[in-house]
């Protein structure tokens, strides 16, 4: 462990910052400082909503998005369409979908995508909740919203061949979306444009 901080709190303190994402040794060390300095009240604040996020914040049970309740927002809205679902990577997709306001459906989070070279195959990902949802909620519509990957591009596959002999179409967002981009830096417009342009698949 660095001690050249003076203090071996704060260099564990550091420590644990710089693990976060895109916070490197420097960023936690200004952060570090930022919070030492600052009053004992906002450094309890924000250990607390830590604390609190952790104890009450986990994913929905039917869609696998962010949730503070046994079932998110989206899933409880009944002016949501249940025949129609969004399938997405991560939750924080939902959010780029949301905001680009064209999907009035309800939601299915993978919690990844398939790829064989990271080790995540099928078992690691939602794939059987999907299906079972797909059956269950009596699902006619599955538009796939995935990253335009070579992980993207296979799990899309995957579905598409898991729900054949389905009585669902499923279609993925098309034009502009960008080889290699992640949904995330996707701008509103570009979103809404793939969106009406999904194309069927399988
Ligand atoms: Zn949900």
């Amino acid at each position: 462990m660095r001690t050249h901080l003076g203090s071996l709190r704060l260099a564990q303190l550091v420590q644990e910052l710089s693990r976060l994402p895109g916070i490197g040794q420097k960023s936690a060390t200004r952060i570090a400082l930022h919070l030492l300095e600052g009053d004992a009240e906002a450094a309890r604040a924000l250990s607390e909503a830590i604390l609190e996020m952790k104890a009450h914040v986990h994913p929905c049970r039917r869609c696998g998005a962010i949730a503070e309740e046994d079932e998110c927002e989206l899933c409880r809205d009944p002016r949501r369409d249940p025949h129609s679902l969004c399938v997405v990577g991560q939750p924080t997709d939902i959010f780029s979908m949301e905001r680009a306001a064209v999907f009035r459906g309800r939601y299915h989070v993978l919690g990844g995508l398939l790829s064989p070279l990271e080790g995540v195959d099928p078992s690691d990902l939602r794939l059987a909740e999907l299906e079972l949802r797909v059956r269950a909620e009596a699902v006619r519509e599955v538009v796939l919203a995935l990253a335009g990957t070579v992980e993207g591009e296979a799990t899309a596959l995957f579905v598409a061949r898991m729900l054949t002999g389905h009585p669902v179409s499923v279609t993925r967002l098309a034009t502009g979306i960008p080889v290699g981009g992640d949904l995330e830096y996707v701008d509103e417009v570009t979103l809404e444009r793939a969106f009406a342009g999904r194309r069927p698949l399988g």
